[in-house]
């Protein structure tokens, strides 16, 4: 067992590989000195069923958000009618999101934008930070970050994988970034270099179970325990100690969210 606790920023606990068996997950996780986890939403029709699986585990956080890919499923009034009757009474939603902009697949890029907007305007309402999900949009999404920048606490990004240009530039708005199991896999060379500029003080590590499983998993299921091989790969990379890398991260994603504990 190794000697030191982590918080896993990001588990999809609605995803069908995870929800069954949650119970087991989380418990498994705990034994692997997971002392927190923040279950991601990324669908809000889903947001209720996502809260029921982790609400009565206090060392669980949760966000509330729909995915760019998913935009297409929903109004965008719809979208913040659900934003706003939750965020006005749920303490357990430390962050809007995951929302962003994913233009991989080629979606509906204009609603992948109103929705992007319309969830940092329910952040700026209700004071959250807001988590976002990007992937071949660093030209189109920058503009919007940088405008809603001051009028949220806090932006992160997750599963950060930018170019050195784009990492530049939000290292200008003090974003935060999640580390994910890219940065163990072997083509990720020029991120691992990328990752080497970002502030310690606004990394924070996650899974993204049950996707982007480490190696040496890779092609399994990802699970909350093998965070720590991202933790020691991104030590490695910096060459700095796992033990004070650990209890930063732990410090920071207790920053970003406004914690105190
Ligand atoms: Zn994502």
């Amino acid at each position: 067992m190794s000697n030191y606790k982590l918080i896993d920023s990001h588990v999809n606990f609605g995803h069908e590989l995870l929800a069954n068996k949650s119970k087991e997950i989380i418990k498994e996780s705990v034994e692997n000195e997971i002392i927190g986890m923040l279950c991601v939403n990324s669908n809000l029709s889903e947001f209720s069923k996502d809260l029921s699986i982790v609400n009565d585990y206090e060392t669980i956080d949760i966000t509330i958000g729909q995915h760019p890919n998913y935009v297409d499923e929903m109004p965008i009034n719809d979208m913040k009618t659900i934003l706003d009757s939750n965020l006005k009474d749920n303490s357990k939603i430390v962050a809007v999101g995951e929302t962003g902009l994913d233009f991989y697949y080629n979606a509906n890029k204009t609603k992948q934008i109103e929705s992007l907007e319309a969830h940092f305007e329910m952040a700026s309402q209700y004071e959250k930070a807001v988590l976002i999900h990007m992937r071949d949009s660093e030209e189109e999404i920058f503009p919007i970050l940088d405008r809603y920048r001051s009028r949220v606490p806090q932006i992160l990004i997750h599963c950060f994988t930018g170019s050195d240009e784009f990492a530049n530039k939000c290292m200008d708005l003090d974003c935060y970034y999640s580390i994910s199991g890219i940065i163990t896999f072997k083509n990720a060379e020029k991120l691992r270099n990328t990752i080497k500029k970002l502030p310690i003080d606004r990394i924070i590590f996650e899974t993204d179970s049950p996707y982007l499983t480490p190696d040496p998993h890779r092609g399994k299921t990802n699970y909350p325990k093998y965070l720590k091989l991202i933790l020691e790969k991104y030590c490695e990379i910096l060459s700095i100690n796992t033990k004070e890398m650990a209890t930063r991260s732990n410090d920071n994603y207790n920053k970003l969210f406004s914690k105190n504990n």
